[in-house]
């Protein structure tokens, strides 16, 4: 179906939905192939209100994994993440320096970084996870949206050497603009650490669409719209390089079968699950799109 919209990237303004929407409050809010960059975003737009609270407590206390994005707690998953070798990661940057990590959530992984010896900084937009990480940890997280109004306020040109931006980009109401705050705030030579979902390119999406298309249905989610852009390789590295990145690295990556999150009936999860396995090896041995984006972007 042909729609108007606004494209985050190129500004366009006609675009196709694709057979996937979520049911979101009283309305439905669909995704949207630009007809002239490809991007997928999700439209309309919930409000910069809607947005806020959907960060609240609940995003990181519940584990219901019908109404929230995660089967287990939030909480639960940044108190035992793996931070060595997180470090082990980063120290192959730079061995001191200066650190951002857009969508710090509570912390945990600033608050290691500082412990060796790095100088940090955290966005979170979320009050629960920044008061929560300034309780427990004693760190300080900048409680507001990632956008260029921090700009030579809480956040200089070319101060940071590693700018973290870990499963964040497509939770932003305007990806570009938090790309182009990311290029100015890096150091010349600095980089950017991002990862990306990428659930929509996975074989068993592309086929599952197909089919909806055929049949004149859809796909539809009754969690709440977390993710406003649906990225690809080619996408995201168009986005990137409009803000002025020159080294773009992307790796296509993928979850390994135990561990993706099942919300449908026996039929759709079966399915779900086999062709995880088929997309594992397919992208691990020849690079076929799989559910996730390592990048790596320098200035
Ligand atoms: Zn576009």
């Amino acid at each position: 179906m042909d729609v108007k919209f606004k494209c985050n990237l190129c500004g366009g303004e006609d675009g196709k939905t694709i057979p996937f929407r979520y049911a979101f409050k009283d309305r439905f809010l669909w995704g949207v192939s630009c007809n002239n960059c490809q991007l997928v975003s999700i439209w309309p737009r919930p409000t910069d209100q809607e947005i806020k609270d959907m960060y609240e407590d609940d995003y990181f206390t519940s584990d219901d994994k019908q109404t929230h994005h995660m089967e287990v707690s939030y909480l639960d998953i940044l108190s035992k993440g793996d931070y060595e070798e997180g470090i082990k990661q980063i120290k192959q940057y730079c061995q001191t320096g200066n650190i951002l990590d857009v969508g710090c959530a509570t912390g945990n992984f600033i608050y290691v970084l500082s412990k060796n010896g790095y100088n940090v900084k955290g966005i979170e937009l979320s009050t629960f996870a920044a008061e929560f990480g300034k309780k427990n940890f004693g760190i300080n997280i900048i409680n507001k949206p990632y956008s260029v109004d921090l700009l030579n306020k809480e956040l200089e040109e070319n101060y940071f050497d590693v700018i973290m931006m870990g499963d964040v980009l497509e939770h932003f109401t305007n990806p570009t603009e938090a790309m182009e705050l990311t290029y100015k705030i890096l150091k010349p030579g600095g980089v950017a650490l991002i990862q990306l979902p990428g659930t929509l390119n996975l074989i068993s999406s592309r086929i599952a669409f197909l089919i909806y298309k055929l049949i004149g249905s859809q796909k539809t989610m009754y969690i709440p719209p977390y993710h406003l852009t649906e990225f690809n390789a080619k996408t995201a590295k168009k986005m990137f390089e409009k803000c002025g990145f020159k080294k773009i690295i992307i790796t296509e990556d993928v979850k390994p079968p135990n561990t993706i999150t099942l919300r449908g009936n026996f039929a759709e999860n079966a399915f779900k699950v086999t062709f995880q396995y088929i997309n594992y090896y397919l992208t691990k041995w020849f690079k076929v799109p799989g559910d996730r984006m390592i990048i790596e972007i320098y200035k």
